[in-house]
């Protein structure tokens, strides 16, 4: 693509003389979830235990994120105001990406919300005073009740978010989505790993490119990506390899600029959120040799500026059983918020004052929102120094 640097201009690499083995994600396989292929990893346990094992002595706090916050000043970490509440509609997804830390894919209709989950997310949603309703998954657009969720929320004035891997407009049944939710004024959140094909198909399958492209007009062609309050087109791009990513002011002028002169496609912002080491990212680390070098990265990149904005802070996650989490990676990983009889909160039992007196889960993982200008499901936390 003429105009682009030959290199990512969004990769912050490894450091220099760590062993390189595969820094770049290279040919995507065919993949099925971990869950399917029934390795340990597909076990939540098992991948806080991958991360645990870690010797990381060499870096500061000995990788221990607890120390971190403490030194920063932060002996815990509270929740600030409740803003967005996020619905992970289950696993089930068209595709089957190689970096996905859901574990997502066409075999995951194991786990799907049903109506009464999703009829109890609601009216969780009405009493928690979040102004935000965030569906996500897999691919939420295939939960049966992803339309009603949408057209109750927007209802009731909420803004909502959709969380879109743009492929998935093209599918069977989603031909009028981009009808639907312009019509409803639902922000698209439309993860696109890169500007270039070799890198978002090395990361999504191949051909995913294209397709992305192609459900990008057809989001334009209703508005999106012109500016417009109600018509909001946000594109999310993460590393395609084991780095953090690059400055998000930076891309979004370079994606702009190349999207609209190559395939004349616009959007109105792009957010940029860092990998973190779960599910099947956390399995192409390990695979790779580089999980060792990618925390250290991690951890070394460590900044206190970005802990006030964490967005476990501000939001809830509810899986699609109804378990409540701090957030959608402590989610993966069932780190679940306490409930009153000890076992994991179920979102029918949500309660706004118990919630904004809970001390928020923390791991390893975390440094993945940490680092940098720090990563969160709404982009950058800080502007790179
Ligand atoms: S990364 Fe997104 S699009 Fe890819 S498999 Fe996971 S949920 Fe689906
Ligand atoms: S993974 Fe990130 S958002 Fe979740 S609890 Fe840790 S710091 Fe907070």
């Amino acid at each position: 693509m003429s105009g682009l640097s030959p290199e990512p201009s969004q990769a912050s690499p490894l450091p220099a003389g760590r062993p390189h083995p595969q820094p770049e994600l290279g040919e995507a396989p065919r993949l099925a979830s971990l869950a399917a292929r029934r390795l340990p990893l597909a076990d939540p346990r098992q991948q806080v235990a991958t991360l645990d094992a870690l010797d990381l002595r060499a870096v500061p706090h000995g990788g221990h994120f607890e120390a971190a916050l403490a030194a920063a000043g932060w002996p815990a970490l509270r929740p600030a105001r409740l803003e967005i509440f996020q619905v992970n509609l289950g696993k089930l997804c068209n595709m089957t990406c190689r970096h996905c830390h859901v574990d997502a894919g066409p075999d995951r209709s194991d786990a799907v919300m049903d109506r009464a989950t999703a009829e109890a997310c609601l009216a969780a949603f009405d009493r928690s005073g979040a102004h935000t309703l965030d569906l996500t998954g897999g691919a939420p657009e295939l939960n049966p009740s992803f339309r009603w969720l949408v057209d109750e929320a927007a209802a009731r004035g909420a803004h909502v978010i959709d969380r879109c891997n743009l492929t998935v407009l093209l599918t069977t049944g989603a031909r009028d989505l981009p009808v639907f939710l312009a019509e409803r004024g639902v922000e698209v959140v439309c993860s696109l790993p890169h500007v270039r094909r070799r890198n978002t198909d090395a990361q999504r399958g191949e051909g995913t490119y294209e397709k992305s492209l192609r459900a990008l007009r057809l989001l334009n062609e209703q508005g999106y990506g012109q500016g417009d309050p109600r018509r909001v087109l946000t594109l999310v791009t993460n590393p395609t390899g084991a780095y953090l990513p690059g400055s998000q002011g930076s891309l979004e002028r370079e994606w702009k600029e190349a999207l609209a002169r190559e395939h004349g496609l616009a959007f109105d912002r792009l957010i940029a959120l860092a990998n973190l080491p779960i599910a099947r990212f956390l399995e192409w680390l390990e695979a790779s040799g580089n999980l060792q070098a990618y925390m250290e990265l991690l951890v070394n990149a460590f900044n206190p500026a970005t802990i006030g904005g964490l967005m476990c802070r501000t939001t809830i996650s509810v899986a699609w059983d109804g378990r409540v989490y701090d957030c959608d990676f402590n989610q993966m990983l069932e780190l679940g918020v306490a409930g009153a009889d000890g076992g994991t909160l179920h979102i029918r039992d949500f309660e706004p004052e118990r919630w904004a007196a809970r001390r928020i889960l923390t791991g390893r993982h975390c440094f993945g929102c940490t680092a940098g200008a720090g990563s969160s499901c709404g982009g950058s936390l800080v502007e790179p120094k």
